[in-house]
């Protein structure tokens, strides 16, 4: 690395904020920990004043890494501070100061996290045959009436538990990479699989694939697909980042689709935003905003198509919409209407949906407990809805919704589904 890190920081960009407090409400660091540092209007003010040098970048590292990136701040400012742009600076700005510092073990393992194991698919593979030998050989159930499963530290041990059943290694295998509807298509859809989701819920990208061809879609899940980036880019990871979004767009590229289509609200926010990491190189910056003109939430496409509803569906349900559904892509309606669509269902919306779940990407691995207790005010709005299901639109919500129903001990009667699997079971595909 060379140079000031400092020069990274958004500087000019902190100046649209007036101090107006108006985003503090709406803050879940700010909420549950009550501290001005830990509010947008703190964290921006600190980035200021580092960009100034009067004070060091690392005054900046507790409350930078303790936010989530959920931008509920952005969609209620009223001089549209661009905080994500903020935000990803001060990340940046933090990760070049760091690897001039740190030791050679401690990039190497970096680079194995965010080069070797996010990007790869055979590596994320490897992880999701592991994780099936040890929910289907019994090392599972041995681990839990052993307690070894304590042994775990905390938050492994609670998304262990959250973790759904992982399909066979010769069942992903065989999945099929194209599907056609019956008659001509609406439409020709790139399906985006994404790396958690492919990896966790390959049964959701499944069911998505079916759904989107049960409405008359043609659809492909483009070989040579890799992780959109997000990771990397809240890590402050920009130049990994630049290349996972170059291997994307020239795979989605190779065939003209008229959409390119994601199930996971963190992961479409990232796509819709790639055109912001080419701000110097104007030939991918153009390819990138082809990209993210075609690129939408599932939910979006399947509002505009007609769904092939066959039954009623009788239970109490709730929604947690993602926050980089709703304050970064800004879909907001779509889901709901696919809700209200199912014959049946009683639902019953939060009374603060925006409010983070406290997933934010590996933010309830990394920082655990103070995502738990973001989780404790989500759960505590659940309850009171007292749902039979609670429907999300991103895996890091469905993991922490069904974790958050572990912990409240609701497992007997409350279910956690993406609303692909909702949908999925209203037009009979499971
Ligand atoms: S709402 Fe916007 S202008 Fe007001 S304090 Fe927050 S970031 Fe600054
Ligand atoms: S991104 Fe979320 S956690 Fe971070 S400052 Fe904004 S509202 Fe708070």
């Amino acid at each position: 690395m060379s140079g000031d890190p400092r020069k990274k920081l958004a500087y000019n960009e902190t100046f649209d904020c007036i101090q107006c407090g108006s985003c503090l409400p709406a803050c879940p660091t700010y909420k549950t920990m009550g501290k001005e540092t830990q509010s947008p209007r703190g964290r921006i003010n600190l980035v200021k004043m580092a960009a100034e040098g009067k004070i060091s970048l690392d005054k900046l590292k507790g409350p930078i890494n303790l936010c989530l990136g959920c931008r509920a701040c952005e969609r209620v400012c009223p001089t549209n501070v661009k905080y994500g742009k903020i935000l990803e600076s001060a990340k940046e700005a933090l990760y070049e100061q760091e690897m001039d510092m740190v030791s050679p073990v401690k990039r190497f393992e970096e680079d194995l996290f965010y080069k070797q194991i996010f990007p790869k698919r055979h590596m994320l593979n490897t992880a999701s045959n592991i994780l099936w030998f040890y929910q289907k050989s019994g090392l599972k159930t041995v681990a839990h009436l052993t307690g070894m499963n304590k042994l775990l530290p905390h938050s492994l041990e609670t998304f262990e538990q959250a973790t759904p059943k992982i399909s066979s290694p010769s069942h992903r295998h065989h999945r099929p990479k194209r599907l056609f509807p019956e008659g001509k298509p609406l439409f020709k859809v790139g399906f985006f699989t994404g790396c958690v989701m492919d990896a966790v819920f390959d049964r959701i990208n499944d069911l998505s694939m079916e759904l989107l061809a049960a409405c008359g879609c043609e659809v492909v899940a483009a070989e040579g697909q890799t992780c959109c980036g997000a990771l990397h880019d809240h890590g402050g990871r920009t130049d990994l980042t630049q290349e996972l979004a170059k291997r994307n767009i020239e795979v989605f590229e190779q065939e003209s689709f008229d959409y390119i289509v994601n199930n996971a609200g963190g992961c479409g926010a990232m796509l819709g935003e790639y055109a912001h990491l080419f701000e110097d190189d104007e030939e991918w910056k153009q390819r990138a905003e082809r990209f993210a003109k075609k690129s939408v939430d599932i939910s979006v496409l399947l509002a505009q198509l007609p769904l092939p509803i066959k039954k009623e569906i009788h239970c109490r349900v709730t929604f947690q919409p993602s926050c980089h559904m709703t304050n970064v892509q800004k879909v907001i309606h779509e889901p709901l209407q696919l809700i209200r669509t199912i014959k049946g269902l009683d639902f019953h919306p939060l009374d603060d949906p925006d409010f983070c779940c406290g997933s934010a990407g590996v933010y309830n691995i990394v920082n655990y407990e103070e995502s738990m207790k973001i989780l404790d005010v989500k759960m505590a709005d659940v309850k009171d809805k007292n749902p039979d299901l609670i429907v999300t639109t991103n895996p890091g919500c469905l993991l922490q919704m069904k974790a958050g129903i572990e912990r409240e001990h609701l497992g007997d009667h409350v279910r956690a589904v993406h609303l692909v699997e909702l949908l999925a079971e209203a037009c009979g595909l499971n």
